[in-house]
């Protein structure tokens, strides 16, 4: 097999598409909804694609940063007047939008000819931290009260592309809405 991300021809490895890192975050979670094959199923999603090394080493600092930037914003308890400021890498978060777009992409067998070899050295080089300049992300965090919900949208404009990535971390619960004001 030729790996995805380094070129090199070597054994399939399964990686997560949304790190297992950060999966594990949210045990109540376990579910994966397949839109293609439409099914859901209770393992994580996985594209085998990738050799061990880029998949265990070379890429894995981009999860680490991921489940990090998770544990500190997500997990937390907000109030609706918290004010909350949010400190974050802006190339790490370029990172992590793109290898899961990019995984995301492959496993679903669509085009990710935008991952060129500037990209993947990008994602590949832990050193490479200057943000990529064609590469935008649009994000925003909605939280539903009571914490039941939560969800982070990124979303990529690549060069002009629209490449979308919806990145929905849900949390079961009974959600009370909040009923709308009449005018
Ligand atoms: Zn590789």
């Amino acid at each position: 097999m030729k790996c995805a991300y380094c070129s090199n021809e070597a054994p399939a490895t399964k990686e997560h598409i949304i790190s297992s890192a950060i999966l594990d975050l949210f045990p109540e979670c376990y579910l994966t909804v397949d839109e293609n094959r439409k099914v859901i199923h209770a393992s994580d999603p996985m594209v085998k694609d990738v050799c061990a090394e880029c998949n265990n080493n070379r890429i894995s600092y981009i999860d680490n940063y991921a489940k990090q930037l998770v544990q500190k914003y997500f997990l937390q308890k907000y109030e609706e007047d918290t004010a909350l400021e949010f400190h974050y890498d802006y190339a790490m978060v370029q990172k992590i939008l793109l290898k899961y777009a990019f995984n995301d992409l492959r496993s679903r067998k669509e085009d990710s000819s935008f991952f060129n070899k500037t990209i993947l050295d990008f994602l590949m080089n832990e050193n490479n931290n200057s943000p990529l300049n064609h590469v935008s992300v649009l994000a925003g965090l909605a939280v539903i009260l009571p914490q039941y919900q939560i969800i982070f949208l990124g979303i990529l404009n690549c060069d002009g592309r629209n490449l979308q990535y919806f990145w929905k971390i849900v949390l079961f619960g009974i959600t009370i809405m909040r009923p709308a004001k009449s005018f």
